[in-house]
């Protein structure tokens, strides 16, 4: 588990914590200790940039982020790979799934503008863990989509650096991020690594 020092409601769950996605149980331990509801606001993620307005809990629609101002509901992405982000406006908080689809198309900028929108405009923002450009090995067709990103793997592959890709989206916040690699620390859910179903859980309330 890995909290943003500075914002009360947000967590980033490790393969420790149990599958937040399927396992309610493990939802539930994750629940208690951090003294939330376990009846959280989720959405079907679709590696879109579609974002809801939680209201109450529950599975909300298709959509890649969700953002609430009602107090103590927790809301949750789920990744293995891809990153969760939480933005933080003290009277709202908002999480978004993105991985290199969302963040080609700007999902955490929809984010952002969806709560700005609603006069909620976020003041910091946390990055949990996510693949690093040390192991995403793309394509030539998704290199050319982040021209300005391109690294290179441990082994020498072209990849590209998400995180960065992402933070050009949040220019102006107060920005944390994680930094850990999902593929090369087993503490975490990796899809690429292992193909597992099971997933880290970002999580953010309205303390
Ligand atoms: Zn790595």
């Amino acid at each position: 588990m890995n909290r943003p020092p500075g914002v009360d409601g947000a967590a980033f769950t490790g393969a420790a914590d149990g599958d937040q996605r399927n396992d309610l149980t493990a939802r539930s331990a994750v629940s208690s200790w951090l003294g939330i509801s376990r009846d959280w606001a989720t959405v079907r993620q679709v590696h879109g940039t579609n974002m809801v307005r939680a209201l109450g809990p529950g599975e909300l629609g298709e959509a890649d982020g969700l953002w609430s101002e009602v107090p103590r509901l927790p809301l949750a992405v789920f990744t293995a790979d891809c990153f969760g982000v939480v933005l933080h406006a003290g009277s709202a908080v908002g999480v978004a799934h993105a991985g290199w689809r969302g963040a080609a198309e700007g999902v955490v900028t929809a984010l952002r503008a969806e709560m700005t929108a609603h006069g909620h405009p976020p003041i910091r923002a946390a990055i949990g863990p996510g693949i690093g450009p040390c192991c995403f090995e793309v394509g030539p067709d998704v290199a050319e989509r982040f021209p300005d990103h391109v690294r290179e793997t441990r082994w020498g592959a072209t990849s590209v650096d998400l995180a960065s890709v992402i933070r050009r989206e949040l220019e102006g916040l107060d920005v944390w991020l994680l930094g850990t690699c999902t593929m090369h620390d087993e503490s975490l859910y990796s899809h690429r690594r292992t193909g597992t179903a099971q997933r880290i859980a970002t999580i953010a309330w309205v303390a």
